[in-house]
């Protein structure tokens, strides 16, 4: 194995592949090594329409192989440790890899672990979550075999993967069970670890219509601490004023959204933010270029460019990351880098189904559409984007860099 590669890209998800496929289009001369330990390929948008039973799981999942650009040495290894000082890269089977440059889009782990129990009831008895590529097809066989009871949806504090997940498929579980004519059978409540249902006013609003629409009991500020599969009660921390209070909600059916942090390895790491509890890596938010280790970049769910971790925010990010990297060989130089990552996020909120909300903003809540069109409104057509097009659009342009 060759030790010493120019660009070394740790991680070959949505992020690493966007960037090493750009990179290529505009220098195919460079030495790139790409340091991923799956085989596997996902696309996790789509995991919430699996959830809705729209699309079929093996429709979300690809070999890696055939997305890691021609020209790319594929290290099939993780990332352990880095030792940023001497450009080095320690992978788990001890190789050692330098370079001269390095962008780090490891993603995000799940924190399953943070409510008690949770793992052990994941995937039976009414228990699901369509985080994972293995229970969120139980999550659709939950909603279609659910008659009336008790429906309890979770979403963290802090972050987790795409703001607005944890809500679209509360919405459409709602619609599920509206077209079957048993909406007034179900007792639908969401725990949310937030103060509101989304950060952007317009959009909160819109969607404190949606809650209403399908009669949704909303508790805000409450975590997830225990769930209990064996008598099906879920424990919730609510913050009440200056104080917290125990709450236990029975279920029949508990989907759950797990939060979201640093995998271990980088927030142990001298590349994460000093003491930050999530442990992202600690970049500049505007440059993607890391604060103190010049010649490292960092985008997607790992890097702290953003609250929102979402596959949007990774497509403006890329072609930052991928001019200021370039800009650097070029004119051999870390500093006056020339692209500005200017906070965009999005969050397609399906609202039920054939309805989306396109949520497009910045760091400040403040709109940032795609289309010219009012963008707290639900729609048919935008429920077409994410149903048709953006899947295509995943694996046959943003993989292959060509957008
Ligand atoms: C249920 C769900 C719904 C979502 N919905 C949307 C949506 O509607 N819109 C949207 O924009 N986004 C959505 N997202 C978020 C989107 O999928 C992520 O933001 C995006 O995948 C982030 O890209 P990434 O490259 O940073 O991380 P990932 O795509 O997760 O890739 C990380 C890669 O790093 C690899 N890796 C892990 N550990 C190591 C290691 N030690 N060494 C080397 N490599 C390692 C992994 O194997 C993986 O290939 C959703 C996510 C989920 C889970």
């Amino acid at each position: 194995m060759k030790a010493h590669h120019q660009i070394l890209i740790v991680g070959g998800g949505n992020a690493g592949i966007s960037v090493a496929a750009q990179l290529l289009r505009q220098n195919s001369k460079l030495d790139i090594a790409i340091v991923e330990p799956s085989e596997k390929h996902y696309y996790q948008p789509g995991w919430t329409l699996v959830g809705g039973g729209v699309f079929d799981i093996n429709s979300t999942v690809r070999s890696e192989a055939d997305y890691i650009p021609a020209n790319v040495k594929w290290i099939k290894d993780n990332a352990d440790k880095f030792e940023p000082e001497s450009n080095t890269l320690i992978t788990g089977s001890g190789g050692r890899i330098t370079y001269d440059y390095m962008v780090v889009c490891c993603g995000a782990q799940l924190k399953w672990d943070a409510a008690k129990g949770l793992r052990e009831s994941l995937g039976k008895n009414g228990v699901c979550s369509i985080y994972s590529f293995n229970t969120a097809p139980y999550t659709y066989e939950c909603i279609k075999n659910f008659n009336g009871g008790k429906v309890v949806f979770t979403q963290p504090g802090g972050f987790n993967k795409c703001g607005g997940a944890p809500q679209k498929i509360m919405y459409l579980a709602a619609d599920n069970f509206r077209k079957r004519g048993i909406l007034d059978k179900a007792d639908i409540s969401f725990f949310t670890g937030k103060p509101g249902l989304l950060r952007v006013k317009e959009i909160n609003e819109l969607l404190l219509k949606v809650v209403k629409r399908y009669s949704i009991k909303v508790t805000y500020q409450a975590t997830l601490k225990e769930v209990s599969g064996e008598t099906k009660e879920a424990v919730f921390e609510v913050v009440k004023g200056d104080s917290k209070e125990q709450v236990t909600a029975q279920y029949d059916m508990l989907h759950v959204s797990p939060m979201a942090a640093a995998p271990d390895f980088i927030k142990n790491s001298p590349l994460a933010v000093k003491d930050d509890p999530f442990g992202w890596i600690d970049i500049d938010k505007v440059t993607m270029q890391h604060n103190r280790y010049k010649n490292v970049f960092s985008l997607g769910d790992v890097s702290n460019a953003g609250d929102t971790k979402t596959g949007a925010a990774v497509h403006k990010q890329a072609p930052v990351v991928v001019t200021n990297l370039l800009s650097a060989i070029e004119r051999k130089s870390l500093t006056d880098l020339p692209a500005k990552y200017n906070g965009y996020t999005s969050c397609p909120l399906i609202t039920g189904y054939g309805k989306l909300v396109l949520a497009e903003f910045d760091h400040d809540n403040k709109f940032l559409p795609t289309f010219p069109l009012e963008p707290a409104k639900e729609r048919y057509s935008m429920w077409l984007l994410i149903k048709y097009l953006m899947p295509w659009f995943y694996w046959n342009r943003i993989l292959k860099g060509k957008s």
